[in-house]
């Protein structure tokens, strides 16, 4: 009932988190993360709330609602000068599979004007799961709409190798745990190893999200991710610090 109530009077926001490249430093794109702060409670996690817009339906005006904000807001950054950058923005299994994403998507993207290669939609393992033709034909839709697809949380679930050379995606977001536990084992480390390998075989973009340490970071870029995302570089932030940080290269304390 609370969360019907915070849609309604517009209690959630959006904080973004850069990513950046490897290669030059500088912040090649954001991803989109949902906030809900209550005026009579303290901030709940996303953790906690988005499983229960998902159950209760909710997940799909409100997963509309953070597709077209941020894409509305990425247009503003770049109408305020910044370089452009791409949108990554999270969609839910229940979002994918009720909704009509494809045109959900090709509407917020006439409203508001931004470039299709700039967005691009973080999909979850479990979601494409369900490998039939039918998923796989809504996948299509999307990427003929000329936005570009990402696997996140990678090798968290029951990653499919079968999928992976099989599914339109263009992009692999290793799951946090593995960037945590790098070096605690070696068996961990391998497995972050293997999966930046694996996807230059491929030929997709991969992007190691959770990154907090120096010595993670040099590892990943030693062995070849160029794009990198965590707090070491910034947490995420409103869209005005967003842009104090693009600007200036640096992370206001929030
Ligand atoms: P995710 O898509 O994997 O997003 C990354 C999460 O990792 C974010 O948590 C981010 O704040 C956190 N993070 C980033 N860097 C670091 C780091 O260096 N260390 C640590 N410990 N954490 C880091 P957040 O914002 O709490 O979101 C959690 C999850 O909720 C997201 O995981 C995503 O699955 C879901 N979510 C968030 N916003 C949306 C949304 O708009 N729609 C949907 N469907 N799901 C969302
Ligand atoms: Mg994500
Ligand atoms: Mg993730």
């Amino acid at each position: 009932a609370r969360l019907h109530r915070a849609f309604e009077n517009s209690d959630f926001t959006l904080q973004y988190q850069p990513q950046i490249s490897t290669q030059d430093n500088t912040v090649i794109g954001v991803e989109a993360l949902l906030r809900w702060t209550p005026a009579d409670l303290p901030p709940v996690l996303p953790t906690e709330f988005i499983p229960i817009l998902e159950e209760t339906g909710l997940i799909v005006p409100v997963g509309t609602w953070v597709l077209h904000r941020a894409c509305h807001q990425a247009v503003a950054w770049q109408q305020a000068g910044l370089p452009r950058m791409r949108l990554s923005v999270n969609i839910s299994a229940v979002q994918f599979q009720r909704g009509d994403l494809g045109e959900t998507v090709r509407m917020i993207l006439a409203e508001t004007g931004l470039d299709p290669a700039l967005l691009c939609l973080e999909l979850t393992e479990s979601m494409l799961m369900i490998d039939t033709a039918h998923t796989r034909q809504k996948l299509q839709q999307l990427r003929d709409l000329g936005v570009s697809l990402s696997l996140d949380d990678f090798g968290a679930g029951y990653s499919s190798l079968a999928y992976l050379s099989r599914l339109p995606v263009q992009e692999l977001k290793i799951d946090q745990s593995f960037v945590r536990r790098l070096h605690d084992t070696p068996s961990d480390t391998a497995v972050v190893n293997t999966v930046i390998a694996m996807a230059q075989e491929l030929g997709l973009t991969l992007v190691a999200e959770g990154v907090e340490t120096e010595v993670q970071k040099s590892h990943l870029i030693g062995r070849g991710c160029t794009i990198i995302q965590g707090f070491l570089f910034c947490k995420p932030l409103p869209p005005d610090q967003l842009a104090l940080f693009v600007s200036r290269g640096k992370c206001d304390e929030p």
